[in-house]
């Protein structure tokens, strides 16, 4: 950020104040902020004067475990130091201190010259992240923009309105299952009654059995025996089980509400990396903690993306044949359930009338998912 210093302006500040103010977003970017050797710059002094007039904390050094530490020039008998920082004063000559040297040595002055170069070096840290997020953001949004043309996201779509037509009551079931756990991985489970048709045929084969056995006793004792037969054997009588029957995981189906259509998030996140890209295009009038916002956002609406297309892809395991035909037994044998609804692989059958949910599926998003995982947060 360009901004014009006062020519009156006293103390230590002033210096620093232009130095680090004036640089912009560029200059910053190339900025170095660490040396390895410090020794290697022009101008270094051996000890430091005690009133050093203006200066600015320059660069940090840090002397690689391998390498010998270099002297302080502000220590008594020159101390050598591993870490530690460079300061430059106005008419160029440069100073090296220990990382702890520097405020001892010059207090209020030094914590200015140090907050200073802070300032600029979090800002560098603000720029670095959201240009490698930035980078990456056009090609993010054409990927969802080409999700929304993906056959498989308008297959989920019309899949969705023929759904709510065609078999309502089976949706309005589903939606009582609250949205939270619509998100979750539920059982289908049933309870019902029915006839057992084999035990019926075997108690009726076993009475006439020993129906015929007992022919040639006398009347009396014919009807006995026959009376104790019927009610041992009760043939023509129901046998009703009661049946409890697993009918497997309910995938996902959070899609189904169109309230959070995954669909209408994946356009609305597209809208909103184009605009971060629009507006940064010049980073120098946006004060750090825009900068820094920009980035937060974008990660959040990239992860937001993320879990709604990995929604969509979920939507394959509800068109499985075998998953399709499993939720309409669960509604078919619901107190309340549909009356001639039933599934043939990827097609509902609604009183009598064929609907074919999908044609083909292929799990849509591989290249938004691996553009995403780019700037994963
Ligand atoms: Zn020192």
């Amino acid at each position: 950020m360009k901004t014009q210093v006062a020519p009156a302006a006293t103390g230590a500040s002033a210096y620093v104040d232009e130095y680090w103010d004036n640089l912009t977003d560029a200059e910053l970017l190339s900025t170095p902020w660490y040396i390895d050797d410090p020794r290697s710059l022009p101008n270094i002094q051996e000890i430091i004067p005690a009133n050093l007039g203006e200066f600015q904390v320059e660069i940090e050094y840090r002397r690689d475990p391998g390498d010998s530490p270099v002297r302080c020039a502000h220590c008594p008998h020159h101390t050598k130091h591993w870490h530690g920082f460079v300061l430059k004063t106005a008419d160029g000559r440069r100073f090296l201190l220990g990382s702890h040297c520097g405020p001892k040595a010059y207090g209020a002055d030094y914590r200015i010259a140090s907050n200073a170069r802070g300032r600029k070096k979090k800002r560098y840290e603000a720029l670095v992240s959201w240009l490698r997020v930035r980078d990456v953001l056009p090609d993010i949004a054409d990927a969802l923009a080409d999700l929304e043309k993906d056959a498989s996201f308008k297959a989920v779509r019309r899949a969705r309105a023929k759904l709510h037509r065609f078999a309502p009551s089976m949706i309005g079931r589903i939606h009582q299952i609250s949205p939270e756990s619509l998100t979750q991985r539920r059982r289908l489970q049933v309870a019902y009654s029915e006839r057992d048709a084999a035990d019926e045929r075997r108690r009726q084969e076993e009475f006439e059995a020993a129906a015929l056995a007992i022919i040639d006793l006398p009347n009396k004792q014919h009807r006995l025996k026959m009376e104790e037969l019927r009610q041992r054997f009760r043939p023509g009588q129901p046998t009703i089980v009661e049946v409890q029957r697993d009918l497997g995981a309910l995938p996902p189906m959070d899609w189904l509400l169109t309230g959070n259509a995954p669909d209408g998030i994946v356009s609305d996140v597209a809208a909103r990396l184009r605009g971060y890209v629009a507006v940064s295009q010049n980073t120098d009038v946006h004060p750090t903690a825009m900068i820094q916002r920009w980035t937060r956002d974008a990660k959040s609406d990239v992860a937001l993306a993320v879990a709604a297309v990995q929604r969509m892809r979920n939507c394959g395991q509800f068109f499985a044949s075998e998953n399709l035909r499993s939720i309409v037994e669960w509604d078919v044998r619901h107190p309340k359930g549909a009356i001639g609804l039933s599934a043939h692989g990827p097609t509902l059958v609604a009183k009598g009338e064929a609907i074919a949910l999908i044609d083909e599926w292929t799990p849509p998003g591989d290249q938004f998912l691996e553009l995403a995982s780019e700037i994963a947060p």
